[in-house]
């Protein structure tokens, strides 16, 4: 910068100004200065060719901090205020207007004395006369630092709201009110595969047409969108399915300027992997893994629904159908787990091609299914459904190269005016299942209010027996089996009862069934064969001639693999003879599971242990049993003996067993010999046991004991003076 010519008069006033710029207007001088004074602006005028010769600077110069007489004495003064980084630029800059006659307007820097920072606008000018002639280089400085902060901070604010407008993960589009396209995302741009023409054209209802088009229900998207721009204040969350699988939320608020809503921001989030996610779980939390049937938690929220409608309205009608495949263990055990996992896939398929869309195919777990037949017509109707799933499920399977069968037990419930949970549905066609099991398999039962009963009290045995197992509840009492032809007393049938604290002595008949199906039976029969085997041992310690007891076995005993090794554990622990021990099943039971059976009985007999088999006559009676397995005794069931009373029918048939048994050599025992004339024609028979109330009930062991150290032969048939029968001399009163 060309140096400021040294000038006489340092004062400079707005006179020497005036001279060059405001004569033109012809005003008052004094007016001027003091207008211009006054201005929040500096003024300056420099002399047109020496811009460090100044002519007019104005007392605004003094906002920097510097006296105004710094210009005397320094005249490159503005030079050094500039701030360091924008002086080369501006004095170049300024440098080149002068020289080209220009006029500048920049904005630059200053230091102030007190070390801040101002922005100012420099904007100056040659001033001319007439002719053309430079008169001055006249300018305004003016302090623009607050209107650059605003500046500098609305930058950031944007650039901030730029970076974050692109950042997030979710497409966010502006609309005004009038549907213009004030901004968008690139998010959403990609989201929903927005063209740059849509984009420029700004045309939102475009926008909306293409976002509309891509929605699974495009009606209901324009109906959410109706209702959002009717409610200029409103903010809303949506949910919105694509066509294309993904799920979106909607989130819109408005835009508003001072107050005034003057458009939308619409937000969309892509949760289509979070709602897979969600429905996975939800999907699991309802089905079973194998077959991906809805599971147990699944059935029963279906099935209360059901109970509901039925409780709503007396014509709405369902049936469960509780099913349970017949064979599915012995195709796990002999196939493999993989065949039985894909057997049950198989089942599923064909249960649900069974029934129509509305019904409901459950797997409970293992091989029970069960079935909610919605809107379900009458009692015939359902059962035609269980024959249809029964045919269905017999037919031959295809897997893995086998071929599979199996039936299925079906029990059948009913919606009816009875009021039930849907718990207690469940349960009842549980129960009705059960039954057809029992009665055969492969086939169905439907649940009837008997049943109910039964169920509800076979419940009860159950709990309390599982309490009786745990509290030693039970007792044996000892029947005598009497020597038809002598009348002594050496052997005795060991008979269960339960003490029941509430109800006393309960009798096998109304227990063992329960204990059987519910398995216990193993550890009441372990320790009936204990007990009795113990007592003998404790009755022989005081009688010469060799006792015996007859235990019963029931069939799950007797399928119990463990069943030799217990009995050859109990006799070497009790120390009893092997001879001493008899054992008695029924033929229901041996023949139900003939080849088991015969290999248990063969050892059972290997280890010296008599069997018998019980209750003979009521069940297959057939001679090649007999035969078969390794009986030494038959028991001739009492219902025969109790038709021999003068019946020549009745009597024929027991003849016909006693001879049986001795071209057998078999023993054979009379059971429930209750009259004189009974024991009269047994003995006339040739029959050498029995066992009856004739003789005696079935008595507690001190009972037996006593009879036992008395030596009371209290049924001496060969001598006249003998007690005579009918008066047992072992009172039922001992029992107890
Ligand atoms: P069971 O083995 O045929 O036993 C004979 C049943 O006939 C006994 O009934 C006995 O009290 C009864 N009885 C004996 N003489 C007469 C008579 O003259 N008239 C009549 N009306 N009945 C007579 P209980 O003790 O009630 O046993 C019933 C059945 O329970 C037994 O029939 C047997 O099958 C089963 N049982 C008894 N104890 C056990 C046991 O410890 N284990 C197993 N598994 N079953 C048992
Ligand atoms: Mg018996
Ligand atoms: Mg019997």
């Amino acid at each position: 910068m060309a140096e400021f010519p040294k000038k006489k008069n340092a004062k400079m006033t707005v006179a020497d100004a005036g001279n060059l710029s405001l004569s033109a207007a012809g005003t008052d001088r004094d007016a001027y200065r003091s207008f211009i004074e006054n201005l929040p602006v500096m003024f300056y005028a420099v002399a047109p060719e020496a811009p460090h010769t100044p002519i007019y600077i104005s007392p605004m110069f003094e906002q920097f901090g510097y006296p105004i007489s710094d210009w005397m004495t320094q005249p490159d003064i503005w030079d050094r205020v500039i701030h360091a980084e924008d002086r080369e630029t501006v004095l170049n800059n300024t440098r080149e207007a002068i020289l080209n006659g220009e006029s500048i307007d920049f904005e630059y820097r200053v230091i102030c004395k007190n070390g801040n920072i101002v922005w100012v606008r420099d904007r100056s000018c040659f001033i001319k006369d007439k002719q053309g002639n430079k008169l001055c280089w006249q300018g305004v400085i003016l302090n623009i630092t607050e209107r650059h902060q605003a500046e500098k901070s609305l930058h950031n604010t944007l650039s901030l709201f730029t970076s974050t407008f692109e950042s997030t993960a979710d497409g966010i589009v502006v609309m005004s009110l009038d549907q213009q396209i004030v901004t968008a995302n690139q998010k959403f741009i990609e989201m929903w595969g927005v063209s740059e023409e849509i984009m420029e054209s700004k045309d939102g209802n475009l926008l909306i047409k293409l976002v509309t088009e891509q929605a699974k229900n495009s009606e209901d998207f324009r109906r959410q969108l109706r209702e959002t721009y009717a409610d200029e204040h409103g903010t809303f969350t949506e949910l919105l399915e694509l066509k294309d699988g993904r799920v979106f939320e909607r989130y819109s608020q408005p835009q508003y300027l001072e107050g005034t809503p003057v458009g939308r921001v619409a937000c969309f989030r892509d949760i289509t992997e979070r709602t897979r996610a969600e429905e996975r779980l939800r999907h699991y939390a309802l089905h079973d893994t194998l077959t991906d049937l809805p599971n147990r938690v699944s059935f029963m929220d279906h099935l209360r629904l059901a109970v509901e409608r039925t409780a709503d309205n007396a014509h709405a009608r369902f049936a469960v159908l509780f099913l349970d495949l017949d064979r599915f263990k012995v195709i796990n055990d002999s196939l493999g787990h993989a065949v039985g996992d894909k057997l049950l896939i198989a089942i599923a398929e064909r249960l649900n091609a069974c029934v129509r869309p509305g019904d409901v195919v459950a797997r409970l777990g293992g091989d029970e299914f069960t079935i909610l037949l919605n809107r379900s017509g009458d009692t015939t109707e359902v059962a035609r459904v269980a024959e249809r799933l029964q045919t269905r499920i017999s037919e031959p399977f295809k897997i893995d190269n086998y071929e599979v069968f199996t039936t299925a037990s079906i029990g059948i419930v009913n919606s009816s005016n009875v009021i039930r949970n849907a718990e207690d549905f469940l349960r009842d066609a549980d129960a009705a299942m059960y039954r057809a099991k029992e009665s055969g398999k492969a086939r169905y039962e439907i649940f009837d209010r008997e049943m109910h009963v039964r169920n509800m009290n076979l419940l009860q045995v159950e709990t309390d027996l599982r309490h009786a197992v745990e509290r030693k509840q039970f007792e044996v009492l000892y029947q005598p089996i009497v020597n038809l032809e002598t009348g002594a007393i050496r052997e005795f049938e060991a008979l269960i009862r339960w003490r029941h604290p509430v109800h006393g002595l309960v009798n096998p008949n109304e227990f063992i069934n329960v204990a059987e199906e519910t398995g216990l039976i193993i550890p009441i029969g372990k320790w009936i064969i204990e007990e009795s085997c113990r007592q003998v041992v404790r009755w022989q310690s005081k009688v010469a001639d060799p006792l015996s007891v007859s235990v019963n076995l029931s069939a799950k005993q007797l399928m119990h693999p463990n069943l030799t090794a217990q009995v050859k554990d109990v006799l070497l622990e009790t120390g009893l003879t092997p001879s001493q021990l008899k054992l008695e099943v029924t033929e229901t039971n041996v023949m139900e599971h003939a080849e088991r059976a015969l290999s248990v009985l063969t050892s059972l007999n290997e280890l010296g242990i008599s069997l018998s088999t019980d209750d003979f006559g009521t069940g297959y009676s057939s001679l090649s049993y007999l035969q078969r397995f390794p009986f030494d005794r038959l028991k001739i069931d009492r219902s025969f003996i109790d038709k021999m009373d003068g019946n020549d029918k009745g009597t024929a048939i027991v003849k016909t067993i006693l001879m049986l048994g001795e071209n057998l050599g078999i023993e054979v025992v009379a059971e429930g010999i209750e009259t004189q004339e009974q024991l009269d024609m047994l003995r006339a028979l040739g029959c050498r046991l029995g066992q009856g109330y004739l003789f005696s009930r079935p008595v507690a062991a001190k009972a037996v004991e006593k009879l036992l150290r008395d030596a009371i032969e209290p049924f001496d048939f060969n001598h006249k003076h003998h007690i005579h029968p009918t008066s047992p001399v072992i009172e039922v009163a001992d029992v107890q």
